[in-house]
């Protein structure tokens, strides 16, 4: 299995070395190669995705990604700026399925800003669709009106075949996880999304083992923060998914806990923590690099098929939790803060 890793920029760097240890410790037959991305692609080749690297990504099985963007990147042409990289490497692997999950080890339930027992033990992944919605659909712009006055159109788009590939990949995340599985569009308003929920519902006749409800997205906005322990697995389309995974993440309270992936047609992708290259905080090695480790190990889940190694690292982390190990992010009093290798030390030692 070939890994193309890419650590980016800032505290990339220092959180992906910590999750390439764990990989190592598996022991399994992996092959990971490194290649700058981000500013470092920039510095390295004049660009923020070089081809090389974009070579690498193409023929990888999966990609472990860091973090990119510093503000010594913030003046360059908008083209050479690091985001653009991750924007244009996203593009060009076809990624079209972001795997959210917002998890709450009890250890960390007081970090929410929600009472620690309605979130204490939350497991839930958002599966939102990254290619298409209003923010692709034509036509868009703004225009002037011939009484002067001006009009802005966005459009909201969905194919059939778009939407049954993002509903396979959730259907199939699910089954993963505890098959239950919950569509959430706005069908009593708008027919694109009348549309998805009936191609919805027809797919979960071929996944009869997961149960298949569907809910109106303000009415998810609302449960998520009610009682967010009823959730699974949600899929959405772009635009809700942009909104409820932030607002998910932040159930946990903890953005250096929490991973993301990108998925291909083929189950091929990008796996990477949510979080930036906190500038403020680089090569003082003090980033919590769990978020990476868990990335790590979702790669292994939905890109390796290696479901027991997932378990491990993730069980991993959570002894090293149990144990009162915190970086500086997640420190309450009583605990033992440790640094960034510390804490990569432990995980190793925990599995
Ligand atoms: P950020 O996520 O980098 O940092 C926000 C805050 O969270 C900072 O105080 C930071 O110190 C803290 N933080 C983040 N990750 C942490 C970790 N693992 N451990 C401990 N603390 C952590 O967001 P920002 O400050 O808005 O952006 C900084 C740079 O990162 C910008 O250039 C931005 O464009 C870029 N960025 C990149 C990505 C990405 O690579 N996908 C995502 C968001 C922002």
């Amino acid at each position: 299995m070939n890994i193309a890793v890419l650590p980016g920029d800032g505290i990339g760097k220092e959180i992906i070395a910590q999750a390439v240890r764990v990989l190592r410790r598996l022991e399994l037959p992996l092959e990971l190669e490194e290649a700058p991305v981000g500013g470092a692609g920039y510095e390295a080749a004049g660009d923020p995705l070089p081809e090389a690297t974009l070579v690498l990504a193409r023929k990888a099985d999966a990609i472990l990604f860091g973090a990119i963007g510093g503000p010594q990147y913030d003046a360059l042409p908008r083209d050479k700026r690091p985001e653009r990289g991750l924007l244009r490497l996203r593009k060009e692997l076809g990624l079209f399925a972001n795997l959210r999950p917002a998890r709450v080890y009890p250890e960390l339930a007081q970090a929410s800003s929600l009472k620690p027992e309605l979130v204490a033990g939350l497991d839930l992944l958002i599966v939102r669709e990254l290619t298409g919605d209003i923010y692709f659909g034509e036509p868009r712009g703004i225009a002037t009106l011939a009484n002067g006055e001006r009009e802005g159109v966005n459009t909201m788009r969905y194919r059939e075949s778009e939407i049954l590939r993002i509903a396979r990949v959730a259907f199939e995340a699910a089954r993963k996880r505890g098959r239950k599985l919950c569509s959430v569009d706005k069908a009593n308003v708008l027919e694109t999304t009348e549309l998805w929920r009936q191609v919805v519902g027809a797919l979960g006749k071929d996944y009869a083992d997961v149960e298949l409800s569907h809910m109106y997205v303000d009415n998810c906005a609302m449960q998520l923060v009610r009682n967010p322990k009823q959730f699974d697995v949600i899929v959405t389309g772009n635009l809700f998914g942009d909104i409820l995974s932030d607002e998910a993440s932040m159930l946990t309270g903890s953005i250096g806990m929490l991973p993301s992936a990108s998925l291909d047609e083929r189950g091929k992708g990008l796996y990477e923590p949510i979080h930036g290259a906190a500038p403020d905080i680089a090569g003082k090695g003090v980033a919590n690099p769990l978020a990476t480790i868990i990335s790590a190990a979702m790669m292994l889940r939905y890109s390796l098929q290696r479901a027991t190694e997932a378990d491990r690292v993730e069980a991993a982390v959570h002894k090293v939790l149990q144990a009162g190990l915190r970086t500086g992010d997640i420190y309450t009093a009583g605990m033992r803060k440790v640094g960034t290798q510390e804490m990569g030390d432990a995980v190793v030692a925990a599995l």
